[in-house]
């Protein structure tokens, strides 16, 4: 997973890497345990992005683009619907900015 988060990061300017190094977590299933806890206090002022191991079954460029695309919502300051409900009409300009902000950065 470490690898794919790189190789998606290094599409960005430096800029926007270093502010995705030091305030994004990036967590997908563990190599290391089987399961994994975080206190909120781990992750105040930060941003978590769940990576799935079916993202990590696709091709490279699937990989990459969707990292940029998550990347794109912290960066554009998104929000989410954890503790709110949004609107469609709200959720659907949300991941068609991603999408451009990953376009923007990803060469197919
Ligand atoms: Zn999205």
């Amino acid at each position: 997973m470490i690898n794919s988060v790189c190789k998606a990061v290094l599409f960005l300017p430096v800029e926007i890497q270093k502010y995705v190094t030091r305030n994004i977590w990036f967590i997908s299933s563990p190599d290391d345990a089987w399961a994994f806890t975080f206190r909120g206090s781990d992750i105040a002022n930060r941003h978590l992005i769940v990576i799935s191991d079916e993202l990590l079954k696709q091709n490279e460029q699937q990989i990459s683009y969707t990292i940029l695309h998550e990347i794109g919502h912290v960066m554009l300051g998104h929000e989410n619907s954890i503790g709110r409900v949004q609107t469609q009409t709200e959720i659907k300009r949300q991941e068609v900015a991603a999408d451009a902000f990953a376009k923007k950065y990803f060469d197919f």
